[in-house]
């Protein structure tokens, strides 16, 4: 029997057609195309229905009440599919492939969200290649994961951020190894993919509800009126995005005092590394450690997608400061890698622990 998959096309260049100011989405278009592949029609691939979003978007016009939609969807078709397909715009993909790890729990099936650089509409593109791979994955893996499939790599979706404007391979997941390579094969990991464990059924969705939490990125010249503006309440959170290894200017000591005050207040300011690779270590400097001094926590290996769409999912859940400070640090979707699995960070562990 041919397996099935649910698509939910939510917009971006991949169904894009050539207008006056430039490409954009076409209802109708991208399902008419896809009507006409016969590849489609291949006994290996799934058979398909496809909600097409109304209005289709282009992902910079995202926003958390469209990730609830499109986990509200899923959901509500769960039981009938094999998989997921979620079509996508690339600029914002990366965060939606962090925020629906945290919105659907637990999940049993393999959601893949895919997209493009270049429309299908164009003899030249990487459309067709993302689109058919994703609806193999998808039908063919059961891998029960929220995963970004692009350019020939599958990716955990809280782990990939988007590194190239202009390359077919555009995503990568800097601090994790890649779910699957694909090439005149298709080779899962299967030792990075997560198990689903448990419950199989009653797949719950968490709506983001509680959005005042911000990301601010750390620059040579930064005042203290400008992070004390970006404090302001209402927000209750904030990706700091610090250099290196989590580190920042604490000479300032009046920079250092308006962290402290929001640290009192209940924010919560999770350090992440401007690095493209790597994560934070708040011992390793003083220019760490007068940060966590002041109340601010490890972000880890953590991308800023994942941390920020975390601290929604977090702050949605009606937990206390001092909870979510706690949870931030604890993996809970694959999002970042436990103290105890960097072996070259071993000897600082204990200190972190203490
Ligand atoms: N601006 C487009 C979008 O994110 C870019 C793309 O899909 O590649 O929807």
């Amino acid at each position: 029997m041919r397996k099935r998959v649910y698509v939910v096309y939510t917009g971006g260049t991949i169904g894009m057609i050539k207008g006056a100011s430039g490409y954009a989405p076409s209802p109708g278009y991208l399902a008419a195309r896809m009507a006409m592949m016969p590849e489609l029609k291949d006994p290996m691939l799934p058979e398909y229905t496809i909600n097409e979003y109304e209005p289709l978007l282009d992902s910079a016009n995202m926003s958390p009440a469209d990730w609830f939609k499109i986990a509200n969807d899923i959901a509500a078709h769960y039981d009938e599919y094999d998989g997921f397909v979620v079509i996508h715009g690339t600029d914002t993909m990366a965060y939606t492939a962090s925020a629906l790890p945290f919105m659907l729990k637990p999940l049993s099936k393999p959601v893949i969200i895919t997209g493009s650089q270049i429309p299908l509409c164009e003899v030249r593109n990487d459309a067709h290649e993302n689109l058919i791979t994703a609806m193999l994955i998808a039908s063919q893996y059961p891998i029960p994961e929220v995963c970004l499939l692009f350019g020939g790599k599958l990716l955990r979706g809280c782990r990939s951020v988007k590194e190239s404007a202009t390359s077919f391979e555009a995503f990568s997941s800097p601090n994790f190894p890649v779910l699957g390579n694909v090439g005149i094969d298709i080779n899962i990991n299967w030792r990075s993919v997560r198990s689903s464990k448990g419950d199989t059924q009653n797949l719950k969705v968490r709506e983001l509800s509680e959005l005042r939490v911000g990301v601010c990125r750390l620059y040579p010249g930064i005042s203290s009126e400008f992070i004390e503006n970006v404090l302001r309440p209402p927000l209750r959170g904030l990706v700091l995005e610090a250099y290196g290894v989590g580190n920042g200017p604490v000479r300032n000591k009046a920079f250092l005092d308006v962290l402290r005050k929001a640290n009192e207040r209940g924010v919560v300011m999770v350090n992440c590394t401007q690095c493209f690779r790597g994560g934070v270590d708040l011992t390793g400097y003083e220019t760490g450690s007068a940060l966590a001094d002041v109340g601010v926590i490890s972000g880890m290996d953590m991308t800023v997608e994942a941390a920020l769409t975390k601290l929604f999912y977090l702050f949605s859940c009606g937990l206390t400061s001092e909870e979510i400070k706690k949870w931030t640090q604890i993996n809970l979707r694959g999002e970042l890698t436990p103290f105890s699995e960097h072996h070259s960070q071993e000897q600082k562990r204990d200190s972190f622990l203490n």
